[in-house]
């Protein structure tokens, strides 16, 4: 009997080993084990049991770690997928699979001791004080719990239970003690709203195909294209609680940063509280080791069945599955940065197929990627046009802030409008958002004199002013410094420094001075210390102890505030220059989701836009809520130069300390793939460039863009080529297959 492993460590390569006799019952595709390698021993997972081996002289594997394989057949199918889609790989792809918490051979579980009542004793009972009975009254009560909630609940020690115990009256006893991040929460039932026609719409399709598990694979796969406010959570509800029903479990996948107590409780509160007590797991990077541990094995041993979660949980061990949601599915987050550059929105949509599960993928303004494959018949559209509850879309005014910047005379923060909107705001008990998404207080620090700008010295990028450190700091790599009192350039020495542009700091100083009677508090991740903060300020601005939040995209999505009637974008052309084809997109993306913030009671609401280039149209078709129109001429310039979703693009990273081995790496990788790539029919190669970002924590970087619209066979054929290709030792290449970052 065979098993082949993946190592834990990099090797590139499967191995065969024996299983012996004694565990043979024990071994399955997905086990993980220890197995003798050269003269150490090494963790592995089982990918196969193969009849033979090509090889003689196999050693045995040492030992089988835990009673059950992690891994399920169809995750590792997945993992096998990403290894050879995004060119890395198989133990690469499956670091990611299996969280690092799972993975160690030492089991992750918390042992505590318990404190457990014995069944009342035969004939006399013991004597015991009045104090002693108290005790066992509450463990009785309790039947069994931990210790040290015993002792804090009867403010009693340890030796006092002790005595129980040697009377025979209780036990005490090492027990698993499972963590549970959200232990001590009061989150009160909701019930299931009744849909309205758009809504049921949606749901009934979505069933229908829960239901139908041996449907063909395109069917399965619904792009939810629904308004800020349509109602989609409660879609997902409902299809979550149909699929319960029918006996399989869902994973809903949100984006880290809208992982907030406020998502997680809209499920917990469907799910947890009512009658049926369906355990909804959590899985996201805020979790402890153990909590993550914990979390995992509740959902592999099936006491969890609802699992909601950042990108990785797509991998959670759901057995069966009926359902994925993946909700913003246009999020950037849901690619992975690191190997394995994995999308999970596309994993998703595999693993449905794989698992013949229905696969929603919701969002007010979808990836032009998904809306293509809807159009194409790839995935089925489900549209929701308007608001759930009858509350009509916000009110987008577009403020041409060159006009303002005469009528000011100087570059404004605030137009005279959006000032005189937040007072009348003020007036009546309104709140508003204000939204930029940049911190500190200036974007960098200049001399007017010689033009100096402060810089990082690891990073191709100038520092942000941060008032309240009173420092100079990177953005990139987190480099600080002190603010030079005077120009340090060696020729000028003399005047002080000007502050350039604008971060959420200075948005937040200025509207003081303008508005001293506001209450107003900022929200980035410069203003949150602890992990409490951020619960604490969002629920002094729902209570009202707020009137204006300043903030960076940490309020941009999923907040629901029905006093919110006013949101100010204050530059919103910030991210319109970037080097990126994207960049329409996000900003009208992004504009879309902030403007959804406002009018979500029962006061309509209003957003002002500020921009330098009020007709671009990124800006212009978020102000009409008009999704398909900003598609169809984006889709124009996409496919004029075979961008995604016309094309698809590689993206090829060369990184190193020197800039010139870098380059000549480049230009080196550039000769072999046009050799080796000579027969692949419509394979562009741009560049080597410079990256936007050309020196990241002093590395420079340098880039090649692959174009095809084959590729699955290019991943394959980058595959070959890079195994071939030797760089000098001190840099490195990156393959990103579907890049969503191109800095
Ligand atoms: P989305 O996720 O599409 O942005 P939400 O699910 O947050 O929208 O819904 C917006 C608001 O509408 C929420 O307050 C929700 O409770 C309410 N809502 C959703 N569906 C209905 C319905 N069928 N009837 C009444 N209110 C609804
Ligand atoms: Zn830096």
């Amino acid at each position: 009997m065979i098993a082949r492993v993946t190592l834990d460590i990099a090797v590139r390569k499967e191995f065969d080993y024996l299983i012996p006799e004694e565990i043979k019952d024990q071994v399955q595709v997905g086990s993980r084990v220890k197995v003798p390698f050269g003269p150490r021993e090494v963790l592995a997972t089982v990918t196969a049991l193969p009849e033979k081996s090509s090889y003689s002289k196999l050693r045995p594997i040492s030992k089988v770690l835990g009673r059950n394989p992690l891994l399920t057949g169809r995750v590792l199918q997945l993992a096998r997928w990403i290894a050879e889609y995004y060119c890395c790989s198989l133990e690469v792809a499956l670091k990611s699979v299996l969280p690092e918490s799972v993975r160690q051979e030492r089991s992750g579980w918390r042992e505590r001791l318990f404190v457990r009542a014995c069944a009342a004793p035969q004939g006399a009972s013991p004597k015991l004080t009045d104090r002693q009975g108290e005790i066992l009254k509450v463990v009785r009560e309790w039947h069994e719990l931990p210790l040290q909630e015993l002792l804090k609940l009867t403010g009693t020690t340890k030796a006092t239970v002790k005595r129980l115990e040697d009377k025979g009256l209780v036990t005490i006893s090492h027990r698993v003690s499972e963590r549970d991040p959200y232990a001590g929460e009061q989150i009160l039932p909701t019930t299931p709203l009744t849909l309205n026609d758009e809504q049921a719409r949606a749901l009934a399709a979505i069933n229908t195909v829960i239901d139908n598990d041996s449907g063909s694979a395109p069917g399965r796969t619904f792009l939810l294209h629904g308004v800020t406010g349509s109602g989609k959570t409660e879609v997902y509800l409902q299809a979550i609680a149909h699929a319960l029903e029918q006996g399989s479990g869902a994973i809903v996948l949100v984006p880290e940063i809208s992982l907030t107590p406020q998502t997680v409780e809209r499920f917990k509160a469907r799910f947890s509280s009512g009658p049926s007590k369906t355990l909804v797991a959590v899985l996201h990077s805020q979790l402890s080791t153990g909590e993550r541990h914990d979390e995992w094995h509740k959902i592999r041993e099936g006491r969890a069945r609802i699992v909601i979660g950042a990108r990785s949980a797509i991998f959670a061990p759901v057995e069966p599955l009926g359902l994925i949601i993946v909700d913003e599915e246009h999020e950037t987050s849901y690619k992975q940065e690191e190997a394995p550059r994995y999308h999970a929105r596309d994993v998703a949509v595999l693993r449905g197929q794989l698992e013949q599960t229905a696969v929603v993928l919701g969002s007010a303004t979808p990836s032009l990627e998904s809306y293509a494959n809807a159009k194409r018949g790839k995935y089925r559209l489900l549209e929701m046009p308007s608001r759930a509850d009858e509350k009509k879309m916000p009110l987008v005014r577009v403020v041409d802030m060159r006009s303002e910047a005469r009528k000011q005379k100087g570059p404004p923060i605030f137009s005279i409008k959006l000032v005189e909107a937040m007072r009348q705001r003020l007036e009546r008990h309104e709140q508003t958002l204000l939204f930029l998404n940049r911190r500190g207080y200036a974007s960098s620090v200049q001399c007017p004199l010689c033009g100096y700008v402060a810089g990082c010295p690891h990073c191709s990028v100038s520092l942000t002013y941060h008032l309240h450190k009173e420092r100079l700091c990177c953005h990139i790599c987190g480099y600080e410094e002190r603010v030079p009192g005077t120009c340090p350039s060696s020729e000028c020495g003399q005047s002080s420094l000007h502050h350039i542009g604008l971060g959420t700091e200075r948005v937040e100083r200025t509207l003081q001075k303008l508005l001293p009677q506001a209450r107003i508090k900022r929200m980035d991740s410069d203003a949150l210390k602890r992990k409490s903060d951020y619960r604490r300020i969002l629920s002094d601005f729902r209570v009202g102890k707020i009137d204006i939040l300043v903030g960076t995209q940490m309020i941009a999505k999923g907040l629901h505030f029905p006093n919110v009637t006013l949101v100010g974008i204050i530059y919103a052309d910030l991210g319109l220059h970037m080097a990126d084809f994207r960049a329409g997109e996000r900003t009208f993306q992004l504009l879309t989701q902030v403007a959804g913030r406002a009018g979500r009671g029962d006061v309509e609401g209003e957003v002002f836009v500020q921009s330098f280039t009020p007709s671009h149209p990124a800006i212009q078709h978020a102000r009409r809520h008009d999704f398909v129109g900003f598609y169809e001429q984006e889709m124009e310039f996409r496919s004029e130069l075979g961008y995604p979703p016309d094309g698809r693009i590689a993206m090829l990273t060369l990184k190193g300390r020197s800039e010139d081995k870098v380059s000549f790496s480049a230009d080196h990788l550039k000769s072999q793939l046009e050799t080796e790539c000579a027969g692949f029919s419509d394979l562009r190669i741009a560049g080597p460039a410079p990256a936007p970002l050309v020196k990241a924590e002093s590395f420079f970087r340098y880039q090649l863009m692959l174009r095809t619209r084959k590729m699955s066979q290019l991943s394959r054929l980058l595959a070959d080529v890079i195994a071939s290709v030797k760089f000098p030792e001190a840099v490195t290449l990156a393959i990103d297959i579907d890049p969503v970052n191109l800095a």
